[in-house]
């Protein structure tokens, strides 16, 4: 299968429960059928998004049940995996755990559903084993923030030095004035002595009211 041989990298000496292949065959086909499998990982890969992602050959812990139904093997548990992130707002590396559940029918072949989807929707069952790397990939892709913080309550960066506010304090501030008023301070407070009196003559003229009265 393409799917499988692209997802196996260079993996025919490999034993078959390498990358995330979990072997079916025990679990029979009687509808109803359980197995637990408790098995860790190591990512062969960075699985995730540009800002955060379980790093290559990170562990990555799955608690699963897979359950013999009339379609196929229906896989449900939970993935734990440690992450490496970069906060957006303060640009600082950090670190994370993530959890995430996971439910997913892998389709016997010659199947109703195998017959009736394709095998980007539903994943197959090949050779009596089933590929999780394709399923954990979308599944951890979909559970990780486009835009991942360090923390919920990150301070970020100074917006006029760049230095990041959890270190420099809450009281961290600039003498800056507001633009609206930096004008006139220009204007009145700081002008020289040269442009001051022109340009109080030239609000003299410009004002009617002043030379009636
Ligand atoms: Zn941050
Ligand atoms: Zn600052």
């Amino acid at each position: 299968m393409s799917a499988r041989s692209q997802h196996r990298r260079g993996g025919s000496a490999r034993p078959v429960d390498a990358d995330f292949v979990l072997d079916t065959l025990s679990l029979g086909r009687r509808p109803g059928t359980m197995r637990t499998v408790t098995r860790t990982f190591s990512a062969p890969a960075r699985i995730g998004l540009d800002l955060i992602a379980i790093p290559e050959g990170a562990q990555v812990d799955l608690d699963l049940t897979l359950q013999s139904v009339s379609e196929g093997v229906l896989v449900s548990g939970e993935v734990n995996a440690p992450l490496e992130g970069e906060c957006v707002r303060c640009l600082e590396p950090f670190e994370d755990l993530l959890t995430l559940s996971l439910t997913e029918l892998f389709a016997y072949p010659d199947s109703t559903t195998e017959q009736t989807t394709e095998e980007d929707e539903i994943p197959r069952v090949v050779d009596d084993h089933i590929d999780l790397e394709p399923v954990i990939i979308d599944a951890v892709g979909l559970a990780l923030p486009l835009q991942p913080l360090c923390s919920p309550d990150c301070l970020g960066l100074c917006s006029e030095c760049g230095v990041r506010l959890a270190i420099a304090g809450s009281d961290h501030r600039h003498e800056t004035m507001d633009p609206r008023w930096a004008g006139l301070a220009a204007k009145f407070g700081s002008g020289s002595a040269s442009t001051e009196p022109e340009t109080r003559a030239e609000d003299a003229r410009l004002d009617p009211t002043a030379e009636e009265k």
